[in-house]
């Protein structure tokens, strides 16, 4: 799937998890915010993808020893790596670092469910196996993928404001 799509299904699922999660106004803009970044990173692996084109070095090494839609689409890598930057981040701040990784994690998980949906499938079970699963053949760029984006705006924005207005609400 496009950036677009994914973008929108990652800040979606940041704003689901804020509302959920009774997040503060600093918690929910860190899980959103958090979510669609995850939402692009495993695009890291193509060059020519949305992230790929803005992280071009960072892209042209990880790009160089996996295959598209190799191990930056597995959930074990996403998790190892969502954890390494909870270490990294914690030692800073444990709240920052936690909020962070869960966005995270979220957005890469709606990234690989999202390109499970498509054709190509994704490496659900590396480093065991490379073979690529998919729940349904939907074509990248069709319409389907533009029914997806819409749907995911919509829960975004009304998540969002769900969210948003519980921030405030935890004020008074
Ligand atoms: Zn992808």
């Amino acid at each position: 799937m496009k950036y677009k799509a994914h973008s929108a299904t990652g800040f979606a699922v940041g704003s689901i998890l804020a509302y959920y999660g009774d997040a503060s106004f600093v918690e929910g803009t860190l899980l959103v915010g958090s979510a669609g970044l995850g939402s692009l990173l495993p695009d890291i692996d193509h060059r020519g993808s949305w992230i790929g084109r803005r992280l071009k070095v960072v892209s042209k090494i990880v790009g160089f020893r996996t295959s598209h839609r190799g191990a930056t689409h597995a959930p074990l890598v996403t998790i190892l790596f969502a954890a390494f930057m909870y270490g990294l981040v914690a030692l800073w701040s444990p709240a920052v670092a936690l909020y962070g990784a869960v966005g995270l994690l979220g957005g890469m998980w709606s990234h690989i469910a999202l390109d499970a949906l498509t054709k190509g499938g994704v490496p659900l079970l590396f480093p065991l196996t490379k073979k690529k699963f998919r729940i349904a053949s939907f074509r990248t760029g069709g319409a389907i993928e533009k029914w997806i984006e819409a749907i995911a705006t919509l829960l975004f924005i009304g998540y969002g404001s769900l969210a948003f207005f519980q921030a405030v609400q935890s004020y008074f």
